[in-house]
């Protein structure tokens, strides 16, 4: 038929090898501290790579927050790939709906070992079509993605000054970690607002760490100020009752971890903005279906992972900046808090912005030499 674009051959590119390498990433600030006195001093991240029949390569990363965060820990993100990765050899890794029905089929739950397998497919799915994720996932909304910085627990004034040393750097959002002692808590984040401007965003992210009625004393003792409360508690329950205790701005992160808590906490009006971590949904696929969902519903979102280098901030990047800025709440930059870079291309924070790159794929290209052999390898 006349201007009919002829179609194209249909040919399979298919998964030959899923390879896992084990790296150590210290922080600037020698450990990070948040809630029942949990902490990590040197995070273990999981750098997985994708070859395919075609030489295309792709990367992801997996990096839990310790093994007391999520249920999930490092060792088990490869101990997954060795189970996981036999069953998608063959498949084409451009065919990301297909690969993750492969995955849920075959291994039950487990999303965290899930997430650096997709991440590394949408890497190859932007160099195979010659553009950025960030493009395949919706399209570049606005110049620069904002972002906020994660203040590690520590006695007020510190954290205090932390604040304000990052906000010399160009943060203007900030997510303190408290679920702490109550009293202390109150004074921390009294001791951070106070430094703070009025145009400049403050979190208090409890993560799981606050009884009910703990939360809801600190939640009146600091309704004057101008805050959000993040999480406060363990369960769904606990938290809706300090939501509709407190009346202030509040966001979930731990309790979402998939559609059916999603909509069921939008139902009952539990929050005002959602923190989605891309390996707590299981990779870039589950996570930007539940991001236009939450697009759709008008609900704002942090955009993020548990944790991760220079691969993991890429990817946060690619799913930030296609998600529309009026949704965007904020987003952080974890290749900054960590003194090794795994890859050249990851974003780099510019007066407490990033962008996605341009580059196709994730735009990242490892360091082999600091990946160093890989521990897992399949096919
Ligand atoms: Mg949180």
């Amino acid at each position: 038929m006349p201007g009919r674009a002829e179609a194209s051959s249909d040919t399979k590119m298919k998964i030959t090898r899923i390879l896992a390498h084990r790296v150590e990433l210290p922080l600037h600030e020698s450990n990070y501290k948040w809630s029942g006195g949990k902490s990590v001093s040197v995070f273990d991240s999981t750098v997985v790579r994708v070859d395919t029949d075609a030489g295309l390569t792709g990367w992801g990363e997996v990096c839990p927050l310790g093994p007391f965060y999520l249920p999930a820990y490092a060792e088990g993100v490869r101990s997954g790939i060795m189970e996981l990765g036999p069953r998608l050899l063959g498949l084409d890794p451009r065919e990301l709906g297909v690969l993750n029905a492969r995955m849920d089929a075959c291994l039950k739950g487990h999303p965290h070992v899930k997430s650096g397998i997709d991440m590394a497919c949408w890497d190859i799915l932007g160099k195979a079509s010659g553009l950025p994720v960030c493009t395949l996932m919706g399209g570049r909304h606005g110049d620069a993605v904002r972002l906020y910085r994660a203040i590690s627990q520590e006695e007020p004034d510190a954290m205090a000054r932390r604040v304000a040393q990052y906000r010399a750097e160009g943060y203007s959002r900030f997510q303190l970690k408290v679920g702490g002692d109550p009293d202390v808590d109150i004074e921390r984040i009294r001791a951070v607002r106070s430094v703070l401007r009025s145009t400049d965003r403050l979190v208090a992210d409890a993560n799981t760490g606050w009884t009910q009625h703990e939360a809801v004393r600190v939640a009146r003792a600091v309704r004057d100020l101008d805050l959000y409360i993040e999480q406060p508690c363990l369960t769904y329950e606990e938290c809706l009752a300090v939501r509709r205790a407190c009346g202030m701005p509040f966001i979930l992160d731990e309790n979402i971890d998939g559609l059916d808590v999603l909509l069921r906490a939008r139902a009952d009006l539990a929050m005002d903005a959602v923190n989605l971590k891309i390996s707590k949904l299981g990779g870039l696929t589950r996570t930007r279906q539940i991001r236009d969902l939450c697009a759709s519903m008008g609900l704002a979102m942090t955009l993020e992972d548990s944790w991760g280098g220079d691969i993991v901030t890429a990817a946060i990047a690619h799913l930030a900046h296609s998600t529309p800025e009026s949704l965007r709440f904020t987003s952080t930059d974890f290749n900054s808090y960590v003194t090794v870079s795994i890859a050249t291309g990851a974003p780099r924070r510019e007066e407490g912005f990033m962008r996605a790159s341009g580059d196709p794929g994730l735009g990242v290209e490892p360091r082999l030499e600091v990946l160093g052999p890989a521990v897992v390898t399949v096919g």
